[in-house]
């Protein structure tokens, strides 16, 4: 999936899970703010957690492709980057280990910062789980069972065409009536 592509759905859903929780994106942005500023009373509050968690789903939109921990080649004019491309950080496996260790850090944190961190962490994760999802629907793929080896595709659009505009406009659709009628 496209770089647009991967931004709009990421913040769909961001948006999705704020409007389950009630809160409209205005006041999750007054809250992030505010999460850093009540930092010092060391009280975490459930909407700084809830904004939190929202950010991180944002920032994850292209989580496993940055954890690859990519360059440009500007003499071959073409991405490369450490870890080869759709491998390790577009493994499952590798992903349900950070969530593991999100959630427990999000339940066992003893102070303000670790919370606040944990909860971002999490919805990092979240962002990145549907990242992955929206990846394996084309033709590339992600791997499935071991991390290097081979690729799964479902097939079901190519990247940067009409048929990624379809998938995406689905997906909000999806999200739209399910966040209205919950
Ligand atoms: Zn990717």
């Amino acid at each position: 999936m496209s770089l647009i592509g991967h931004l709009v759905t990421a913040s769909a859903m961001a948006w999705c899970y704020l409007d389950l929780n009630d809160i409209g994106v205005l006041d999750a942005g007054a809250s992030l703010s505010q999460a850093f500023l009540d930092a010092n009373d060391g009280v975490f509050y459930s909407h700084h957690a809830i904004a939190l968690v929202a950010l991180g789903i944002v920032l994850g939109a292209r989580g496993p492709d940055r954890l690859e921990i990519p360059t440009f080649n500007w003499y071959r004019r073409t991405r490369q980057s450490l870890i080869p491309h759709r491998t390790l950080t577009h493994w499952p496996p590798f992903w349900v280990f950070l969530t593991w260790l999100a959630w427990t850090g999000s339940e066992h944190s003893l102070d303000y910062v670790s919370a606040a961190w944990s909860s971002t962490f999490l919805g990092f994760c979240a962002g990145s789980w549907l990242h992955l999802a929206m990846d394996i629907m084309t033709p590339m793929g992600i791997p499935l069972l071991l991390p290097f080896g081979k690729r799964t595709s479902l097939n079901i659009y190519k990247t940067a065409t009409l048929g990624e505009g379809a998938c995406v406009a689905v997906f909000l659709a999806v999200l739209v009536f399910f966040a209205k009628t919950s």
